[in-house]
């Protein structure tokens, strides 16, 4: 019987071998091939989602039309989340917020967004993980845990697999570096070749990488002698394909990607270096493409009537905190768990409405509440890996929940 593989849609990684085996003396399905955190997710919320109006039990057409009546009456609804829903539901999203002059924005305005940005404006270069695994010798993590974020990243892709042209796998074809301000589980892994950093100084260190590829001593204020970093900055050139993954440590420490841009174009004039976001949620790289596509941004963007606006006082934090909005759409999203309380609790004074296969804190303070399948498990889609790659995803099981793009399709509809 020919074996049939879906993808996990647990992290960015969006493995594509997982295999679903039923064991019927134990009438229990057994998932192969996905780590820990990817069963968990597959086997979904604890606390699934309940479909409410006012926190009163109500049917799905009820909330879709309440949802609709929030958004008709709505100045300038804010609309976020979406780094959890198909490719489909983004656009329907997208397409929502142009109808009803809304702010857009996405979890990458905190996080990975100006990597993917400088990725999709070619001031970066990046590539694949297939690149990765068939070609890559040298793999820096920066600022990053694979092992416990993306726990299949180096047995899968970066450094532990065999590839085309690394047929003696991790021991003698590649070598993994690890730059960050802890020894964390990858750090152990990678342990010979682990940089120890202090808190803040991502920019300083990949300035001294820089000028010791230009022949100059590097110097930085804390540490490291100048013969470490001129030993790194050795492997790094005779690369014959490297990549920096870049996690948020080194994002929230660097916001200004210009450091990296300057050591990127002096690698590539000795080698062959690219840089890849670790990204975490299964389809933010999705909504970054899809939004850029139309409107030339990936995120922060304003739509009102056929205009389009875009900055920093359009992102979720600024609207929330200066009270710019007077409604809100979530979708497959937390901010109340993941915004500054004092930003985040701006959403109890504006109808809200939340959009999620499972409960969660902003669930709680929301005015209508949707459950949604999960893509992937419980409806099928399309998602963009964290290397930019389509991926197909399938259904696992059976489910009578709605995909999140039909709930979203059916509000457009009633407004
Ligand atoms: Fe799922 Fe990510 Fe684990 Fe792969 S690494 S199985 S995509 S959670």
């Amino acid at each position: 019987m020919e074996r049939e593989y879906h993808v996990c849609t647990g992290c960015a990684l969006l493995c594509d071998d997982i295999e679903l085996r039923e064991e019927e003396e134990e009438n229990k399905t057994t998932i192969d091939s996905a780590c820990r955190k990817g069963v968990a997710w597959i086997k979904n919320c604890q606390q699934p989602l309940e479909c409410t109006v006012d926190a009163k039990n109500a049917t799905p057409q009820d909330a879709i039309k309440r949802a609709a009546e929030i958004l008709t009456n709505a100045k300038n609804p804010l609309i976020f989340g979406m780094g959890n829903s198909s490719l489909k539901a983004q656009e329907k999203a997208i397409e929502l917020a142009k109808k009803t002059n809304a702010f857009i924005d996405d979890t990458s305005s905190f996080c990975q967004g100006p990597i993917v940005e400088a990725i999709l404006n070619d001031t970066i270069k990046s590539c694949t993980l297939d690149e990765v695994r068939n070609k890559a010798d040298v793999i820096v993590f920066w600022g990053c845990d694979p092992s416990n974020s993306h726990p299949r990243h180096l047995s899968k892709y970066s450094y532990f697999p065999r590839g085309k042209m690394r047929q003696r796998g991790w021991e003698e074809d590649r070598t993994a570096i690890v730059i960050d301000v802890r020894k964390s589980d990858t750090a152990i892994i990678c342990e010979d070749n682990f940089y120890r950093i202090p808190p803040k100084a991502d920019a300083e260190f990949v300035g001294a990488l820089t000028e010791a590829l230009s022949g100059k001593v590097p110097k930085v204020t804390f540490g490291m002698k100048p013969k470490e970093i001129l030993e790194l900055a050795n492997v790094l050139k005779k690369a014959e394909f490297g990549v920096i993954f870049a996690g948020l440590g080194l994002v929230y420490s660097m916001p200004d990607l210009s450091p990296m841009e300057n050591l990127l174009e002096a690698l590539n004039k000795k080698t062959d270096f690219h840089l890849m976001p670790m990204v975490g949620q299964y389809n933010m790289r999705g909504f970054n493409h899809l939004l850029f596509d139309q409107t030339g941004f990936i995120n922060r963007v304003s739509f009102e009537g056929e205009n389009t606006d875009h900055g920093p006082q359009y992102s979720v934090v600024e609207v929330l905190k200066e009270k710019r909005t007077d409604a809100a759409l979530i979708i497959g999203s937390d901010p109340l768990s993941s915004l500054p309380g004092s930003i985040a609790a701006n959403l109890k004074e504006i109808p809200t409405i939340v959009i999620d296969p499972c409960k969660t804190f902003t669930s709680q303070i929301a005015n209508v509440t949707i459950p949604a399948a999960v893509t992937g498990v419980e409806c099928k889609g399309e998602a963009i890996r964290m290397d930019g790659v389509e991926i197909e995803l399938k259904q696992m099981e059976k489910s009578d929940k709605m995909a999140d793009a039909d709930i979203l399709k059916k509000i457009m509809e009633a407004i």
